[in-house]
């Protein structure tokens, strides 16, 4: 598998020395090629980065399941309180290798999708949405997809440049591998060549056999070079890495889990307390939100195990650096970037040697499938001890 990635990371200079490789270097985008076997799209619609990304990794797992090409959408980052004041649509190659992705299955970026292809092959008369007949409806003549009803979903079909003539309802199937054979069976590509669906087919949190799909998910190189600048300038090693989050979006969900009405299955937290509902670990509220004690405890005890010389805390909201830097008396350097692009704090906790996440988060739940990927060690607060759930090898 490594010398598989490194022969697509070498790829692109190939394609550049040598025609040999046309077949290759096509896929990579220059001379696209129209896949016979269909296309999956879909619009990252529901959530942040977290549960963008996981539903990223089970949408790829559906389109391989239907042997589809994915085109793979952008990320969506809500800029309501910054400029621009709106959606930002971040082209997945801006943070991660494309290149990467095809050693699982077939992709193309969705831009390129819609530029190189679709002109061609999805004419604009040929443009259809597919839904659950439960989705449609919500619409007037109950019989439309809600592609393009409020936002995100109309700023992304607009960034991508579609409007839909058509809407092609389902009903009676889930995008689990159960339903396979009816998929294929009701949509064969050769009449229904593009799946252009409303939200990720997958569910949320990602399923525990496509947690190790995230090993594709590499930085882009971009990425790498400003998170690998970022930690030479202000961190010293060993160092911890915290997610704190604590702000008051998070406070208003955990206090669902207080109120008990949540199980231990609560958002991303079967990362920590396991997959299955029958064997699930209690889930606590301060694995959901950790005080101010926990936060000591927790940074106190793998600053120790580490013989950590700083400490990275990413953050929602406060990063509490002060109360940390003096449990250690200044012999412990602490430092919280807040930079503008939440991915930076992503590469330089998946970069710790120790991550201390949260459990419910799956903006934590990225960082500790990636460090899983490494093989990096990672505990939750209210959790030192996580078993090793993630490490099943589905491939
Ligand atoms: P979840 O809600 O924790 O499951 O994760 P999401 O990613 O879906 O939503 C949380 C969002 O809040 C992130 O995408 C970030 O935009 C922001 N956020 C949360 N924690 C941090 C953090 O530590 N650093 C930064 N920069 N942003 C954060
Ligand atoms: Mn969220």
């Amino acid at each position: 598998m490594a010398a598989a990635l490194q022969a697509i990371r070498g790829l692109s200079l190939t394609c550049l020395l040598s025609s040999l490789l046309l077949q290759a270097c096509r896929s990579l985008g220059e001379g696209l090629t129209w896949d016979e076997n269909g296309y999956v799209l879909y619009c990252p619609c529901m959530g942040r980065f977290g549960n963008q990304a996981d539903h990223f990794l089970g949408s790829l797992a559906f389109a391989k399941m239907l042997n589809r090409t994915l085109a793979v959408p952008p990320w969506i980052v809500y800029r309501h309180h910054t400029p621009p004041y709106t959606n930002v649509h971040v082209p997945y190659n801006e943070l991660f290798q494309l290149e990467a992705l095809s050693a699982y299955h077939r992709v193309v970026s969705l831009e390129d999708f819609m530029k190189k292809l679709a002109p061609k092959h999805w004419p604009p008369e040929q443009r259809n949405a597919y839904c659950f007949e439960s989705a449609a409806q919500r619409s007037e003549d109950k019989k439309s997809c809600p592609m393009k009803d409020g936002n995100p979903f109309g700023p992304f079909w607009d960034y991508v440049g579609v409007e839909f003539k058509k809407s092609v309802l389902f009903g009676g199937i889930s995008f689990s591998a159960y339903h396979q054979p009816q998929w294929m069976k009701k949509f064969p590509p050769s009449e229904h060549p593009v799946l252009a669906l409303p939200g990720a087919p997958a569910q949320f949190p990602v399923l525990e056999e496509h947690v190790g799909l995230q090993r594709y998910v590499v930085w882009s190189d971009k990425m790498v070079k400003e998170g690998e600048e970022h930690i030479s300038a202000l961190l010293t090693r060993p160092y911890v890495g915290i997610h704190l989050r604590i702000g008051v979006d998070w406070q208003n969900a955990c206090k669902l889990l207080k109120d008990g009405e949540t199980g231990p299955h609560f958002m991303a937290s079967p990362q920590c307390v396991g997959y299955n509902r029958q064997t699930a670990l209690p889930l606590s509220m301060t694995m959901c939100l950790p005080d101010l004690a926990e936060i000591r405890r927790a940074v106190k005890l793998w600053v120790k195990k580490t013989s950590a010389r700083s400490v990275y805390i990413a953050t929602d909201s406060d990063s509490h650096a002060a109360d940390v830097e003096k449990l250690f008396k200044g012999k412990v350097k602490v430092v919280s970037l807040q930079p503008d692009s939440a991915q930076t704090d992503l590469y330089v906790l998946g970069r710790a040697d120790h991550f201390i996440g949260n459990c419910v988060s799956s903006f934590s739940a990225f960082v500790k499938r990636e460090r899983d990927v490494r093989g990096l060690p990672s505990s939750f607060f209210g959790m030192d001890k996580p078993g090793k759930l993630n490490r099943r090898d589905e491939l």
